[in-house]
């Protein structure tokens, strides 16, 4: 079984990795003071996926907006949701917005193929 996780957790988690890649790169070209050309790569890289985690950190804002805050069934809590299907952000309880795929095994897909036909 895939280790599904909330869409919007996910991608705050892949941008806050984003930014730790950014200061190892950075720390990484520190290394290398005495090549000021690999340094200023190393810091350039790093700058770029600090910069890459903003993004992403805004993108996460746009999609909030998007996403359909609802109460889980589960535990209770609110979670926010993105497409047909996702998973709650703190039991990871799978949730559907369509009834007709309630009660069914929890798929990605469900949400691919939505985009497909459209
Ligand atoms: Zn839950």
């Amino acid at each position: 079984m895939k280790p599904y996780k909330n869409k919007i957790n996910r991608i705050r988690s892949f941008a806050l990795s984003l930014i730790f890649i950014g200061v190892i790169v950075m720390y990484i070209g520190l290394f290398f003071r005495k090549y000021e050309i690999i340094m200023l790569l190393f810091m350039v890289i790093g700058v770029i996926s600090i910069l890459a985690s903003v993004v992403v950190y805004a993108w996460i804002g746009t999609l909030s907006t998007r996403a359909v805050q609802i109460v889980c069934p589960n535990c209770g809590k609110q979670t926010k949701m993105l497409g047909r299907v996702d998973m709650c952000g703190h039991c990871r309880e799978p949730l559907t917005l369509d009834p007709t795929l309630e009660g069914k095994e929890f798929d990605e897909l469900y949400n691919k193929r939505k985009s497909e036909k459209n």
